[in-house]
């Protein structure tokens, strides 16, 4: 990884509104990621890449701006790389408005519209790539991102786009300013488009390992209350922003004006996710991310659809025995092609009785970064006594926790919560302009690891509401303060949306 360079090129794409954001963004994330960082400058204008060499130091004052060729380079060019490239692998990327472009063999085009979220959203991916490449021996899913559109608007791969008018985004809170909500916010405070208030509610302080996963932190943010960084950071926006460094109980308790507010959420575990959702926001945009996945859920009719503690429900009763038994092994996130899914083929395993072969041994020892090797003991024993032994017998996290490269994946990666925050932004400012043509199911997810495919990655469906009668959702005392607190005209429920 020391010897590893990575490289940013750019033109003059980066002279359009667009490319300049993806640059920025590019150097957000690597200069916190690698050691070693060549920005190739061909605009002709010597002092070009100054802004962005000195944004890396401030985020990392010992990294090494070199010229040496890069291992993989990310473009933001108007124009193929020169033959001095060939033997770097090259992504170039750009966006139009809402729609991110991406490539491995020539440039897309970078749009100079006012629209940030697909040029944000496309380095984040582009870094992706780098990660998949440098770190290809430790992931299993190291395929890499061929060519494609990716609508922000409708989460697909479409060209599905809209024109720009000034939207009013009114009053709305962010609670939870950690990696997702650096990403939400470098996004909002580019989007001269939008009017209104946020509100970001967020009690602690940057220390010294947030800034592996922050976006918009730099070193001297270390030791100062993470709610410093927002308003300085916000000079391209006619959004208002707010701070509140408290914790939500602390806001809830000093506040009353927040009750109409639509509420993002931005925080890193369930309990403090439900206890937003207890406190009964009209409409909450939950985001979060897992291992290797990315999730936005809307709810935006309590009582009706799921809520935010539905999807944080135990969920025994959900599932089928064969998927519990492929995520306790580590290997639900194997995509296979379709129409093969992880859980299809854990059952043919459980309900053929077959042995441990070379194919799973071989993804249990990828998705959870163990030796191969080790595993060969359990080969050919039937699955469901080696299941019983490995998971239920606790083998599997002796192993997982004794191999320190499992630990160094599984953390989120800058780009992969860079990108939670922009879907988040651009899902609010997407609902409150009203831009997408047709209602979205409550769930869409993205696997970053993973190319992007039409129709499976991203991917949005519907998560049921709770039905066990345990959630908040299902009882008559929380259903009733929802109402009394946002009595709804006898024609609103179609119009929940
Ligand atoms: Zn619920």
């Amino acid at each position: 990884m020391n010897k590893t360079v990575v490289g940013i090129a750019f033109d003059d794409a980066i002279n359009k509104r667009e490319g300049k954001l993806a640059a920025e963004m590019l150097t957000r994330l690597l200069s916190r990621l690698y050691p070693k960082l060549n920005l190739i400058n061909l605009t002709g204008k010597k002092d070009a890449a100054d802004e962005y060499i000195e944004l890396a130091k401030k985020i990392n004052s010992r990294i090494e701006i070199t010229k040496v060729k890069p291992t993989v380079i990310v473009a933001v060019s108007q124009k193929p790389l020169s033959k001095e490239y060939l033997g770097s692998r090259i992504f170039y990327v750009g966006s139009d408005k809402w729609v991110a472009k991406f490539s491995d063999k020539k440039p897309v085009g970078c749009g100079n519209s006012e629209v940030p979220f697909a040029a944000g959203a496309v380095a984040c991916v582009a870094v992706s790539n780098i990660f998949r490449v440098v770190f290809q021996d430790f992931i299993n899913e190291a395929a890499l991102d061929g060519d494609f559109s990716f609508s922000l608007i409708n989460l697909d791969c479409s060209d599905s786009n809209a024109e720009i008018k000034e939207i009013d985004v009114q009053d709305f809170i962010l609670v939870g300013f950690g990696a997702i909500g650096n990403g939400a916010v470098w996004a909002l405070a580019n989007t001269p488009f939008i009017k209104g208030t946020v509100t970001i509610v967020e009690p602690e302080t940057v220390d010294l390992s947030n800034l592996q996963r922050y976006v918009l932190a730099e070193e001297r943010h270390i030791d100062k209350a993470k709610t410093d960084i927002p308003q300085v950071y916000n000079k391209n926006s006619n959004l208002k922003i707010n701070v509140v460094p408290k914790t939500w109980a602390g806001f809830l308790g000093e506040k009353n004006n927040w009750i109409n507010s639509s509420v993002l959420i931005s925080i890193d575990n369930a309990k403090d996710r439900i206890g937003v959702q207890s406190s009964l926001p009209k409409k909450i945009i939950n985001s979060y991310t897992a291992e290797n996945l990315i999730g936005i859920s809307r709810h935006y009719a309590f009582g009706e659809e799921a809520c935010v503690a539905c999807t944080y429900m135990p969920t025994e009763e959900r599932k089928n025995f064969a998927l519990e038994v492929a995520e306790n092994l580590g290997i639900h996130r194997i995509n296979l092609p379709p129409p093969f899914t992880i859980e299809y083929a854990m059952g043919g395993y459980l309900h053929g009785n077959k042995g441990a072969d070379d194919q799973l041994l071989g993804w249990i020892a990828s998705e959870n970064s163990i030796d191969r090797a080790e595993l060969e003991k359990f080969k050919d024993i039937p699955v469901r006594e080696f299941y019983s032994k490995f998971v239920c017998g606790g083998i599997l996290m002796k192993m997982k926790k004794n191999d320190s490269k499992a630990g160094a994946v599984e953390a989120p990666l800058a780009f992969q919560s860079a990108l939670a925050g922009i879907l988040l932004a651009a899902e609010y400012v997407v609902e409150k302009g009203r831009l997408r043509k047709s209602k979205l199911p409550n769930v869409s997810q993205l696997w970053p690891l993973a190319p992007i495919k039409k129709d499976i990655n991203p991917r949005s469906f519907i998560f049921t509401k709770d039905n066990t009668g345990r959630c908040i959702c299902s009882d008559k005392e929380f259903i009733a303060a929802y109402q009394k607190k946002y009595p709804a005209p006898v024609k609103q429920k179609s119009l929940t949306h």
